[in-house]
């Protein structure tokens, strides 16, 4: 009389243990149990078949989070973050490297994994939080240069000082286009400190 609940998940599906409040990718039976398996890899686990269910979106998020962490604590690969299109690229590129048996590629993908999720996914990785303000006492800084020859201004503290050298070089040269760009420093803070 269990055969409704051997039918129940596809091998694969992400439920929720409340016997041992886990989340876990359902491998299939063993014996009278469910075999569970961590997300991320790792020792399997049997649990009770009438009492996993299919496992929430927050649950899913917050059990790859914590896969994530500890194959970042222990040196593992790099886990893709779920619908992440630039994670999903480079975890494809790991993946056909690794068919091919690759391992230089193989590495390079990692790394490339790694570093786009030290930047775009740092709450993700557990990492802190920096914001930026300007830095005020540092100020501006006004630097203009000429778009027919070589010959810039350099950093100068204001706007009226750089319309001073473009006068300057437009009466020596007869140039008369200049770029102009303006510079402030950014002086970041671990915000969750
Ligand atoms: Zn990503
Ligand atoms: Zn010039």
């Amino acid at each position: 009389m269990t055969e409704h609940i051997e039918s129940g998940f596809e091998t694969g599906t992400v439920v929720y243990d409340p016997g041992s409040d886990t989340v876990g990718e359902y491998q299939g039976k063993a014996g009278p149990y469910a075999l569970l398996r961590p997300l991320g890899g790792g020792r399997e686990w049997e649990a009770r078949p009438d009492l996993i269910r299919p496992a929430t979106p927050a649950e899913r998020l917050s059990a790859s989070l914590r896969a994530a962490n500890s194959r970042s604590l222990h040196g593992g690969p790099p886990v893709p973050v779920r619908d992440c299109a630039a994670c999903a690229d480079l975890a494809g590129l790991r993946d056909a490297a690794r068919a091919r048996r690759d391992r230089s590629a193989e590495t390079d993908a990692n790394v490339l994994l790694r570093r786009h999720q030290r930047r775009y996914h740092t709450a993700f990785l557990g990492l802190p939080e920096y914001t930026s303000a300007p830095d005020v006492p540092a100020g501006a800084e006004y630097e203009t240069s000429c778009t027919h020859c070589p010959a810039a201004s350099g950093p100068r503290p204001g706007r009226a000082e750089t319309e001073e050298w473009q006068s300057g070089h437009a009466r020596e040269t007869g140039h008369t286009r200049y770029r102009r760009a303006v510079a402030d420093y950014a002086v970041l803070d671990r915000s969750d400190s």
